[in-house]
């Protein structure tokens, strides 16, 4: 997933405990693959192949990730939308690529969630239009995390926290006390903006400062805005808090696209979810269900 993953688990026998972290760490590895656009023969991947000429069967699982994504559309008004990827395709962070004017342009038009077509009735996927391409990258961390939690739970572990990347998922706290998660400062690494003491949570954090490159002073991250195919420019971090890990990874992109106004009424009809945004200014901004630190 092109992240790390770390994996904190108490159990009182040292062999079943290394076991579960050693299960945490093979569920990973098959959910990146199942999922990696990078590997052709991904099931992602016969997806965006095939799925504009035929429907294409998909496992259950996959099945399953991809209505929820749509779901997901639903909820943000489109502001996460799995089919960013006809754009995103076209960046490479580390090279520092993008895509230029004419192939946004050409590309832009393929961005609408609404192009998936999934057939409950026999378990198949189809594109309406030609071009269409689906990356779950949004939600594959959480789904992750989510997964690594399950898998503990089956060992008999109850205090544990499994992250990968900006994504973590808590079970039980940390024996006694809270567990204490930081919100990193979008402009300094070394530094949090604030830390938070959770304990059976989920906290996704989605950043500006991940996976970007500069280029004339301007800042090309990996979170797109699908009506723009721009990466999305109101605020360099957003952070949820939630119970399902899938939905707080998912929610911090779609904030993340929707900006501090939008993103916050968003979060107010969700009396789960919280959340802390951080805009381009560095100014904080907390929902309603959070005490901002005096
Ligand atoms: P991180 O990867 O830093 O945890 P996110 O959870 O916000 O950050 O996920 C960002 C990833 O989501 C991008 O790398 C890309 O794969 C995918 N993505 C980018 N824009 C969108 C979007 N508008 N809707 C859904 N997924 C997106
Ligand atoms: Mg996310």
């Amino acid at each position: 997933m092109g992240t790390e993953v770390t994996v904190y688990l108490w159990h009182d026998d040292n062999v079943t405990g290394q076991d579960a972290v050693n299960a945490v760490f093979k569920e990973v590895e098959r959910i990146d693959k199942l999922m990696s656009t990078y590997i052709e023969d991904s099931e992602i991947s016969a997806i965006n192949r095939e799925a504009a000429e035929k429907p294409v069967a998909v496992s259950d699982e996959l099945f399953t990730l991809i209505l929820r994504s749509l779901d997901i559309s639903v909820l943000t008004r489109g502001a996460f939308d799995i089919t960013y990827d006809s754009i995103g395709q076209h960046y490479d962070f580390r090279e520092g690529l993008r895509p230029d004017e004419g192939t946004i342009s050409e590309e832009l038009p393929r961005i609408d969630y609404r192009f998936v077509e999934p057939n409950r009735a026999d378990g198949t996927i189809r594109f309406t239009e030609p071009g269409v391409r689906i990356n779950l990258g949004g939600i594959a961390k959480g789904y992750a995390v989510e997964r690594g939690i399950d898998i503990l739970k089956e060992f008999g572990v109850a205090h544990a926290r499994v992250t990968a990347g900006g994504d973590s998922r808590l079970l039980g706290d940390r024996r006694g006390q809270p567990w204490m998660v930081g919100v990193q400062n979008p402009r300094d690494r070394t530094r949090v903006a604030v830390t938070l003491p959770l304990e059976n949570e989920a906290i996704s954090t989605s950043g500006d400062y991940e996976r970007f490159f500069e280029e004339d002073g301007e800042r090309y991250h990996h979170i797109i805005e699908p009506a723009t195919g721009q990466p999305a420019g109101e605020v360099r971090s957003t952070t949820i808090i939630g119970p399902d890990a899938v939905l707080t990874d998912a929610l911090s992109t779609s904030v993340f696209v929707m900006g501090v106004d939008q993103g916050l009424r968003l979060l107010a009809t969700l009396p789960d979810y919280e959340g802390i945004v951080i805009d381009i200014e560095g100014r904080m901004f907390y929902s309603d269900g959070l005490q901002p630190p005096q």
